[in-house]
């Protein structure tokens, strides 16, 4: 049995109230572990030892702050194996999606922002003679961080680098679905030699442990990211505190393939963003919008493809589809697929629990890759998140038409778009409702960039620059200039 612990001042510790949840393999079934059930006096003990730890560590000269930051990516790196079979036994994702992105993009995510501190330079502006404004960007002390369950240890660094390499200090809470790696990150942050309390993981329920983040008024800022109803309720608390907030929320991503395009690689590539990790990624293309013209070879073709999807013991190498992420999940992405019947839909293959799965894995929380059709735009399979192995295809005429449709959700997260007209890729990157548009790709990231959505995919913007100035304060020093 794996123990699970906190995270708190730089030691492992177990939770103060000494109740412990447990830790559910998703494909098998079975519990293999436990992790603490921490509640608010264990967050106020990881928000004291963040307190404590921030002035020596915002003081720390950036090449120092860097240099451990980038000790942390390297043991990543050097447990990379260990750390892939570990998120694959707690989420159910196959091992070798999590060896190939996962792990590997939670040691850039630190690379990334332990070189990018050294290279932010600050603004001035000469007010006429009269004085020189220096606009410096300062650090505000604990960030509290929270992050899902589809992409552990790549969404929980994602946040833990900007924050630490912008100077602050953090209390940071996993889902408690998938805690396995973030607890193997506090193991790689004590061998890297991170100071005490500069890092704080809590690990427990959300509406308990996270909860008691947000409520904490020595944390001075939270960016979470996971489904956009916490999103809302996070900042009916977080608001009247007047804490800043980078809320990344839930999507239902529009993929568009006009009839000009290169059919062969769109096929490929909307069969990995419709399926990549059981569908359970924010980016996933989830609706699959195609022009007319190629319509029925498409969805035959792509039918064909889902099919040829090996599914199985995410352990084992040569899964490509493993287990949805809980019971609960699994029952809720089943749900929409018999709403999907009930409201006239054409279930073109999958929608069902696998056969003939590995005797290990016979209990596991496992749905086929499922593609419908015949379904209108507006049904609530259409409009909700479903965030599991189903896509639906919908033929469209025109261009007018397909960006109405693409826009019609309440969210607006990312779209995919797949043509040879340049122009045409431009317009209706313009015109699509997105936080990023994809032309002839999916998924393909440079860290550099912005990300996030709008409409109700969230607020702020994680990514590069936008997230050190998420993590900094702009401080204006105003110097006279009299006249001699
Ligand atoms: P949830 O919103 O259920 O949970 C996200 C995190 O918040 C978990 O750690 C959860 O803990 C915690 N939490 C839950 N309730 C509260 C609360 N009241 N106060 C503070 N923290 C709380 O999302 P899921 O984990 O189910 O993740 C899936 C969702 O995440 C999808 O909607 C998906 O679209 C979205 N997502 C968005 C991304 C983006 O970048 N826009 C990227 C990836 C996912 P616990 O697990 O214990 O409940």
């Amino acid at each position: 049995m794996m123990r699970l612990q906190n995270y708190i001042g730089g030691e492992l510790v177990a939770p103060r109230g000494g109740r412990t949840l447990d830790n559910i393999e998703p494909a098998t079934g079975e519990v293999y572990g436990s992790i603490p059930d921490s509640d608010a006096a264990d967050v106020a003990d990881a928000v004291a030892a963040a307190k404590a730890a921030y002035p020596g560590w915002s003081r720390m000269p950036a090449s120092e702050r860097s240099a451990l930051m980038l000790r942390v990516a390297e043991i990543i790196d050097a447990r990379c194996d260990e750390l892939a079979r570990a998120e694959s036994k707690d989420n159910g994702k196959p091992v070798a999606l999590a060896r190939a992105v996962d792990i590997p993009r939670a040691a850039a995510n630190f690379r990334f922002f332990a070189t990018a501190i050294l290279h932010v330079s600050s603004e001035s502006h000469s007010t006429d003679t009269r004085a020189i404004n220096i606009t410096m960007r300062q650090p505000f002390g604990v960030a509290g961080l929270i992050s899902p369950w589809n992409l552990p240890l790549y969404l929980f660094t994602w946040k833990i680098a900007p924050a630490l390499a912008a100077g602050n200090t953090a209390v940071a809470k996993p889902s408690e679905l998938t805690p396995a790696t973030a607890f193997l990150l506090a193991e790689i942050c004590r061998e890297a030699g991170l100071p005490p309390g500069v890092l704080n993981i809590v690990h427990g329920l959300g509406a308990k442990a996270g909860a008691a983040i947000v409520e904490h008024p020595d944390v001075t800022a939270i960016s979470f990211t996971g489904g956009t109803q916490t999103g809302a309720a996070i900042a009916r608390t977080a608001a009247p505190m007047f804490k800043k907030l980078s809320l990344e929320l839930g999507g239902k991503n529009p993929n568009i393939v006009f009839a000009d395009a290169d059919l062969d690689e769109a096929l490929r590539t909307s069969k990995r963003a419709a399926f990549s990790n059981q569908g359970q990624i924010c980016l996933c293309g989830s609706r699959l919008f195609v022009e007319r013209a190629v319509y029925d070879e498409f969805v035959e073709r792509f039918v064909a493809a889902t099919r040829q999807i090996v599914i199985g013991d995410p352990q084992d190498e040569r899964t490509e589809h493993g287990a949805l992420v809980s019971a609960a999940h699994r029952d809720k992405v089943c749900g929409y697929i018999d709403l999907a019947r009930q409201e006239g839909g054409t279930l073109r293959c999958g929608g069902q629990r696998p056969k003939g799965l590995p005797e290990r894995v016979a209990g596991g929380y496992f749905v086929e890759p499922t593609v419908l059709t015949d379904l209108d735009v507006q049904c609530r399979v259409n409009q909700e998140e479903i965030f599991g192995p189903v896509v639906t295809i919908t033929p469209f005429d025109d261009e007018r038409q397909v960006i109405a449709h693409a826009n019609s959700v309440p969210y607006g997260l990312a779209a995919s778009v797949w043509t040879r007209d340049i122009s045409r890729a431009h317009r209706v990157a313009r015109d699509l409702q997105s936080g990023t548009v994809w032309v002839n790709c999916w998924m393909l990231r440079d860290l550099r960039v912005p990300f996030g959505g709008v409409k109700q995919s969230g607020v702020g913007r994680e990514g590069g620059l936008e997230a050190l100035r998420f993590f900094t304060e702009p401080k204006n020093v105003c110097i006279a200039t009299p006249e001699l």
